[in-house]
């Protein structure tokens, strides 16, 4: 999907501002003799900018205005090393509520509805965001944060909640609770907006029947604002964004080339309009593709197709993209196994092709070639390849405290 030319006017500003104004990506401009952009193939000439640049910057490095036009920061829980600090101006907060209240209308919610706010507050973007874009809706906030499930529920029945926002993880919590303690007919709950951690079609299940609600899955980064960039509609087909605030472009994340409309890759978000940190061809890691067609919503927001997983995972054999989690979903469907395996992947020179080995383990009580053949077929049928499938005891393959290596690739890079 290319920029139309109120994109490309935007982004041009983004960049002439930040050339101004010194900040971590302004100096980069300089230094690279960037001073605007004209065109899509400007745009596409544009570097990347990521997580490493913005660490590199902490902590403000990246702001792009005076310190008296900062309202606010946000931070991401980095996994490794330093935080990301990501400041915002006032504008920049009233977009992100803005945008976050066209989530909630795209999900039916209005401002008859009460929200219960579970999502954390503080540094996070979770919570505050929840809540400004249901106080910017008009709907009432619980805010109630995570944790303390007595309180939680009471609050629940008591204000007759009818919309539940959590990650899928504490959604779940809550339905096995509610289900425990016999709550379901005391709920008033129809809609739950979940964040957008990848989760499996089983849990979804599970939440959807146990709190007798219909979810949407809200998509964002803090990096970008924070959840409320997009969302699915009422078809569940993909997630509509804004692309009055955002430009997404999706790249082959091995060569950094965009790839044609409805292929899969990685996603690259651009700010078209923020203020304290704008971030021009953000890398999101995230793995999904356009969907070029029109949606029967009759929604003109553009989509992207649900995220598939990681680019840091992903792998490619005979160019098909696959994901571990996929791996993961697909055992949990066969009798016997459990959820260790191994992949190998090995270039065939005698038959020109790239060779898949997966090793799974099975319960001596099943047949291990049967167990072997319905692995294949699954391979087949869901991702579109047939490895060779090696069935060994349970507690043959290693287990490790830490992640464990799943994906052995012996092809030449
Ligand atoms: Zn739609």
């Amino acid at each position: 999907m290319r920029l139309n030319e109120t994109q490309i006017a935007q982004v041009d500003a983004q960049v002439k501002r930040l050339v101004k104004s010194g900040s971590y990506y302004g100096k980069l401009y300089r230094e690279l003799g960037i001073t605007g952009i004209g065109s899509q193939e400007e745009f596409e000439k544009l570097p990347f900018s990521s997580k490493e640049d913005l660490r590199n910057a902490y902590p403000l490095g990246i702001q792009a205005v005076p310190d008296g036009q900062v309202v606010r920061i946000h931070s991401s829980s980095g996994t490794t090393g330093k935080p990301v600090i990501i400041p915002y101006t006032a504008k920049d907060v009233e977009d992100w509520a803005e945008m976050f209240s066209r989530c909630y209308e795209m999900a039916g919610i209005t401002k008859e509805d009460r929200i219960q706010i579970t999502p954390g507050y503080g540094l996070w973007t979770a919570g505050i965001g929840f809540q400004a874009g249901c106080e910017k809706l008009g709907a009432m906030a619980i805010p109630m944060g995570p944790g303390n499930t007595d309180k939680q529920l009471q609050m629940m029945v008591d204000l007759k909640a009818t919309v539940i926002t959590a990650t899928s993880s504490y959604a779940l919590l809550l339905a096995e609770e509610i289900g425990k303690r016999g709550l379901k007919d005391q709920i008033s709950l129809k809609k739950g907006v979940i964040g957008s951690e990848r989760w499996g079609e089983k849990m979804r299940e599970y939440i959807r029947k146990g709190l007798g609600i219909d979810l949407y899955d809200i998509y964002g980064l803090t990096e970008i604002y924070g959840p409320g960039i997009g969302i699915n509609c009422e078809k569940e087909a993909g997630i509509h964004y804004w692309d009055d605030y955002i430009y997404i472009e999706i790249i082959d994340p091995k060569t950094g080339e965009p790839v044609p409309d409805g292929e899969e890759g990685e996603i690259v978000i651009t700010t078209l309009v923020k203020e304290g940190a704008p971030l021009l061809r953000f890398r999101t890691h995230d793995i999904s593709r356009i969907i070029p067609e029109p949606c029967s919503c009759k929604s003109s927001y553009p989509r992207i197709d649900i995220i598939k997983g990681r680019s840091d995972d992903m792998f490619k054999v005979r160019g098909v993209n696959m994901f571990p989690s996929q791996v993961e979903d697909l055992l949990k469907d066969v009798d016997g196994v459990s959820s260790e395996y191994t992949i190998t992947i090995a270039y065939d020179e005698e038959q020109n092709r790239d060779i898949m080995i997966v090793t799974a383990e099975a319960e001596g009580r099943v047949n291990f070639e049967r167990t072997a053949a319905v692995i294949r077929g699954l391979f087949k049928s869901r991702i579109g390849i047939t490895p060779k499938v090696t069935i060994v005891p349970v507690g043959t393959l290693p287990r490790s405290e830490k992640k464990t290596k799943r994906v052995t690739d012996y092809r030449e890079r």
